[in-house]
């Protein structure tokens, strides 16, 4: 047979760019983040919601708002096919982000009937069509929480907007990030947002043509992004911008002074940052960011959020104010390993994630005895890898050596005597341990 004769090897298939698979050395770190968050969101009152990954592209237009870079240009949109000829076909899109959903499905269920205060938390990928760079993905996940309900049920006070910081910085302490700061600021109400647009269009008439081509338009179509620009060469001249901060009502700033007064009583220290106006449309009064020096480069916002007092109402809802935020858990797991990585290198240590045990039979007569030994080690919460009789016993001490502590040798011998040979790698010393005993020594360091 002619090597002509063989079917053209096809190119092996890739993920899609921007988007990533998480693998078994990395899962365990995301497992932990997730649990972590789960437990502390269940501290603070809040249960979780799970929305669909898609929904009508119309929620986010009118959620997220037209103008923002989000909505313009960055969502994964398709027509779905009618499903009779009567029906006009719908237009789908991947959800950028999920506050839009959660009070979409807020109104839908009628939460608000209840008059009480909603506390919803979430955990799960969004799509965004942005450049792929480190920090930055196609498919990212979010962990992220909204405070929602009527005014009667206090969803304004800004002791809710408080909490949500002090549980974030509680969150990220008991993650053990290091060296996270949090930018702080109020962009006021809907109604203060109208007037200081129309006071930023004006100031920005005179130096529009000096700004980026972005800035330009988004001068006519969305003054307050400017705020957002990170173009170095804006920065001077939007340094000279009238700040939100000198133009929002009284009633914004006393419910500021009291977010403040707050987060001071409960020592969560902050930074503010009158810039931070955030790209979404539906922000009012507090936004805030939490950024980190460490592992993300120029990527360094962990997470975002503010309160949305008039969402429901744009999605046609009640009148439910709310405060919520979104962690970016690709980030937060990104600054995890980047520190893992600096203490690694300042300790010495392997940031090691080892199985307790392997087993090795001797033999293959030996497998069944094996299998049955690592189910009777599993069930006592060991962490057990069992290899194969038919390896060489070289073969099974490295292998052993780079996924477990501990190496069992299981041989006729101790299948009869119930005596084990055990290694433990890290002190090189070898033992012969009872059955009953091999849990202890196994769960020793
Ligand atoms: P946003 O929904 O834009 O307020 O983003 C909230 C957080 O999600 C940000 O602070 C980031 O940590 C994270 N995030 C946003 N976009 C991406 C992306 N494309 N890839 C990874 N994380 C992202």
């Amino acid at each position: 047979m002619t090597d002509s004769k063989k079917a053209p090897a096809r190119p092996a298939l890739k993920a899609v760019r921007g988007t990533r698979d998480l693998l078994p050395d990395q899962t365990p770190l995301w497992n932990h983040v997730e649990t972590t968050a789960r437990n502390l969101f269940a501290r603070y009152g809040f249960g979780e919601i799970r929305t669909p990954v898609f929904e009508a592209t119309e929620l986010f237009a009118r959620g997220v708002g037209e103008e923002t870079d989000i909505v313009s240009k960055e969502m994964f949109t398709w027509e779905d096919r009618a499903r009779a000829a009567s029906e006009k076909p719908q237009t789908l899109t991947l959800r950028p982000e999920n506050t839009a959903g959660v009070v979409r499905a807020y109104i839908e269920h009628q939460f608000a009937n209840s008059g009480a205060l909603q506390k919803l938390y979430y955990i799960g990928p969004q799509f965004r069509r942005e450049r792929p760079q480190r920090g930055r993905y196609r498919q990212f996940w979010q962990i992220g929480a909204e405070v929602i309900g009527p005014p009667s049920s206090g969803s304004e006070s800004p002791l809710r907007d408080a909490e949500i910081l002090e549980m974030l910085a509680t969150l990220l302490d008991e993650l053990g990030i290091r060296g996270w700061q949090l930018e702080l600021n109020s962009v006021g109400s809907a109604q203060d947002r109208v007037h200081y647009n129309e006071t930023l269009r004006a100031a920005l008439q005179p130096i529009r043509s000096q700004l980026c081509a972005d800035c330009q338009r988004r001068a006519d179509t969305n003054p307050l992004r400017v705020l957002d620009c990170k173009v170095p060469e804006d920065q001077p001249l939007i340094d000279t911008l009238p700040r939100i901060a000198d133009h929002i009502s009284a009633d914004s700033r006393a419910h500021f002074d009291a977010v403040r007064a707050a987060l001071d009583a409960c020592k969560v220290p902050y930074h503010l940052n009158p810039r931070l106006v955030r790209g979404l449309d539906y922000y009012t009064r507090t936004t805030f960011e939490f950024t980190v020096t460490t592992g993300l480069g120029t990527q360094n916002a962990l997470l975002g959020g503010g309160r949305y007092d008039g969402l429901s109402e744009m999605l046609g809802g009640p009148r439910a104010p709310g405060i919520g935020f979104a962690i970016g858990e690709d980030r937060l797991i990104l600054t995890l390993q980047a520190q893992q990585q600096e203490d690694a290198r300042t300790s010495g240590a392997a940031s090691a994630n080892l199985l307790d045990a392997y087993i090795a039979p001797l033999t293959p007569a030996q497998n069944p005895a094996a299998l049955a030994l690592a189910r009777e080690l599993r069930a006592a919460n060991l962490k057990i890898e069992v290899g194969d009789g038919s390896f060489k016993l070289r073969k099974s001490f490295e292998t052993a050596n780079s996924l477990a502590r501990h190496i069992i040798l299981l041989g006729e011998d101790e299948a009869g005597s119930e005596l084990y040979t055990v290694k433990t790698f890290a002190s090189g010393e070898q033992v012969k341990v009872p059955r009953a005993n091999l849990p202890e020594l196994l769960a020793g360091v």
